[in-house]
């Protein structure tokens, strides 16, 4: 597959990770099909991604819908039941292809993409899971819609354009201690009755699933390390 034997590495963490899932829910006492491994294939080739699909994973991430687009058709033809799903951010000129393309977005974090993300709805007749994202930290630099700010955007989803929100992404700040990002997001989830929560990467998946997540979201353990940074 891979001259430096990166698929053998991929097929290796994948198992890991499920195993770690596994005994997360162990632990936190957690059914463990209520967790999702949403597989961040990011910067990641056709050919890294097919022995994780052989190996019976379904469920990949994308942040690009550019990338994603290039890369993805063959694979969604030649293998039944891939869902895919953007987690990064997504600009309004490219809600119809994102509508085509995902099964679920991550990313709603503005009242502009709403109303394209609901024409686009509308017009195809077929709406993906939406996740609202919420800068936890609010960090200026950081797309998602403020702790402070999250109710009313829900309610604006629903009441303004009429779009079901499944749950809550968030990706705490590098710098500070996850846990309390994750029981932020947990609680702004359950004073809205959201049952979905979009949280934890390679280094604390596992501590994202003892305060309730239900997709996390793994690409360095699955995969290596990305060839270059990638937001
Ligand atoms: C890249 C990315 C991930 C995966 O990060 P890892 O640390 O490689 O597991 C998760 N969520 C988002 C939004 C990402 O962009």
């Amino acid at each position: 597959m891979n001259v430096d034997g990166s698929a053998d590495t991929a097929n290796h963490g994948l198992a890991g990770v499920r195993a770690a899932i596994a005994a997360a829910c162990r632990d936190a006492g957690r059914d463990p099909t209520a967790v999702t491994l949403v597989a961040i294939s990011k910067t990641f080739a056709v050919a890294q991604i097919e022995p994780v699909i052989a190996a019976g994973q379904r469920v990949f991430g994308e942040n690009r819908v550019q990338e994603a687009k290039a890369k993805w058709p063959p694979l969604l033809s030649a293998h039944a039941g891939i869902a895919l799903h953007l987690v990064g951010p997504l600009q309004s000129n490219k809600a119809r292809e994102a509508v085509n393309l995902f099964a679920a977005i991550h990313s709603l974090d503005r009242q502009s993409l709403c109303a394209a993300l609901a024409k686009e709805v509308a017009r195809l007749g077929r709406c993906p899971q939406l996740f609202v994202e919420v800068n936890t930290g609010a960090e200026p630099q950081k797309a998602g819609v403020l702790p402070q700010a999250a109710d009313a955007f829900l309610r604006a989803c629903r009441d303004v354009y009429d779009l079901p929100v499944a749950g809550l992404m968030c990706i705490p700040p590098l710098a500070e201690p996850p846990a309390q990002h994750f029981a932020l997001a947990a609680k702004i989830a359950a004073r809205n009755g959201l049952k979905f929560l979009s949280m934890g990467m390679s280094a604390d998946f596992a501590l994202a699933i003892r305060f309730g997540a239900t997709h996390v979201r793994v690409g360095t353990a699955i995969f290596g390390q990305r060839p270059k940074a990638a937001p």
